[in-house]
């Protein structure tokens, strides 16, 4: 996939008003994703909400430095919400949509067998 051609790069969910944009700097942006559709081992479920950490730099692998930083940042966004990991949520990367790009979700509970809200 060519640089120029890869939505994560461009911002695309963002500047398309797909997804909300919630936090960003130099390194690494956040973005509140609308789609809660969760696959876990009991079929599917909804989250509350999904938020999710993509790393500026394209690539499918960062180093485990970079991937420590930037679940490191999506933490400590979520914990000035009041948000803790185990209790409140869980990270999980899965690469599906955009898999040449590394990114990472936080999987806010509950989850339910319906959409919330
Ligand atoms: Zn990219």
């Amino acid at each position: 996939m060519k640089l120029s051609a890869c939505e994560l790069c461009r911002m695309t969910p963002v500047t398309s008003g797909r997804e909300e944009l919630l936090y960003e700097d130099p390194f690494c942006y956040i973005v509140e994703n609308h789609h809660l559709e969760i696959d876990t081992d009991n079929g599917t479920r909804y989250a509350r909400a999904r938020k999710c950490v993509v790393l500026k730099d394209h690539g499918r692998q960062p180093s485990p430095d970079q991937e420590e930083a930037a679940q490191r940042r999506l933490k400590t966004f979520l914990g000035e919400q009041g948000l803790e990991e185990g209790r409140d949520y869980f990270i999980r990367t899965t690469m599906r949509t955009f898999p040449e790009h590394y990114h990472s979700h936080a999987i806010i509970y509950p989850l339910t067998d319906e959409p919330q809200g």
